[in-house]
């Protein structure tokens, strides 16, 4: 396996760039270890989504409390990230969205529920007259 210094991507044996970040890796054993820096700094430009945006629509639009640990894990982020803890945020993030994400799921559930339950009330005042 060619491991790419630049990315930590595992390439094919045979591979002469990484297919993930494109970098050559024909000198492999140049590349100095990751665990020899001692310290995880984050690669400059690192974004790790926090989805807050996501989570406040949600709990506003869809008044589900499955939006409140979204909004909480996503102002969770880049407090993380400022500390430095990189995977706590990484944590945060992908906690952030499986919340949105269920109470984005529920909302519409809900939603197309009462459509259905209003448009069978409308069809059944019709058939009354
Ligand atoms: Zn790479």
């Amino acid at each position: 396996m060619a491991v790419c210094p630049q990315c930590g991507f595992s390439n094919a044996d045979n591979a002469t760039f990484c297919t993930h970040c494109g970098r050559s890796l024909q000198s492999p054993a140049a590349a100095p270890p990751l665990q020899a820096t001692g310290v995880v700094v984050p690669p400059i430009g690192t974004t790790i989504p926090n989805y807050l945006v996501f989570a406040i629509l949600t709990t506003v639009l869809c008044c589900l409390p499955t939006g409140i640990p979204a909004i909480i894990y996503a102002s969770q982020v880049n407090t993380k990230l400022q500390l430095g803890d990189v995977a706590g945020a990484q944590a945060a993030s992908n906690n952030a969205k499986m919340w949105c994400w269920i109470s984005f799921g529920l909302g519409l559930v809900m939603f197309v529920g009462y459509g259905l339950v209003a448009t069978l009330g409308v069809i059944g005042s019709l058939h009354r007259r």
